[in-house]
């Protein structure tokens, strides 16, 4: 058991499972973009740590990037997402995988998917370690998923408790 700031968390998922699940996103994104030079964009500050793995593991011609969306307040959602630090780069006729580290209500992604609309891009694709199926409230489709979970809230492998856990390597869960 862990503490962070004022609760307690509990060992959910090891670095083991996390690196198999990624392995299979990885083959699945790999031969989907046979001949193609894929842009990933991470979803800072979370997906930091996922994004690092994933590149790792990708082994075909990619480029990297981030964008930086908050929602999160405590462990509670928020309806308002921000973005805080914007695309710099022209992405016209380029395939475009998101990587996110969960996809909870869906908010960032709707949003993300109105950032890009008004960029021609040739794919938008969207890949995510986590997903919460029971917490997901939209329509968009998500195309790559590792790991799906319980309505819970976890920390670890770069989600956060209000700043601290990020470096965890595995992942924990709020201790009911
Ligand atoms: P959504 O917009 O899908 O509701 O939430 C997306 C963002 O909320 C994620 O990128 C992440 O930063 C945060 N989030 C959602 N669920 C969790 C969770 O269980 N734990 C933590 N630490 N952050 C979460
Ligand atoms: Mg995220
Ligand atoms: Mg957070």
């Amino acid at each position: 058991m862990i503490q962070l700031h004022d609760k307690q968390f509990v060992p959910f998922i090891t670095a083991k499972e996390i690196e198999f699940a990624l392995t299979k996103m990885v083959a699945q994104i790999e031969d989907d973009f046979i001949g193609e030079t894929p842009v990933f964009i991470g979803v800072l500050n979370g997906s930091f740590m996922v994004v690092s793995d994933f590149m790792k593991l990708y082994k075909k011609p990619c480029e990297v990037s981030f964008i930086k969306m908050a929602s999160y307040e405590g462990t509670e959602t928020t309806n308002d997402v921000k973005q805080l630090i914007g695309l710099n780069q022209d992405l016209t006729g380029r395939s475009v995988i998101i990587i996110e580290d969960i996809v909870d209500t869906g908010n960032t992604l709707v949003e993300l998917k109105e950032l890009f609309k008004k960029q021609n891009v040739k794919h938008f694709k969207i890949a995510t370690l986590f997903f919460k199926p029971e917490a997901y409230t939209k329509d968009v489709k998500i195309d790559y998923v590792g790991i799906r979970i319980p309505n819970k809230f976890i920390v670890g492998y770069g989600l956060d408790y209000d700043g601290l856990g990020r470096n965890l390597p595995e992942v924990y869960k709020l201790k009911e």
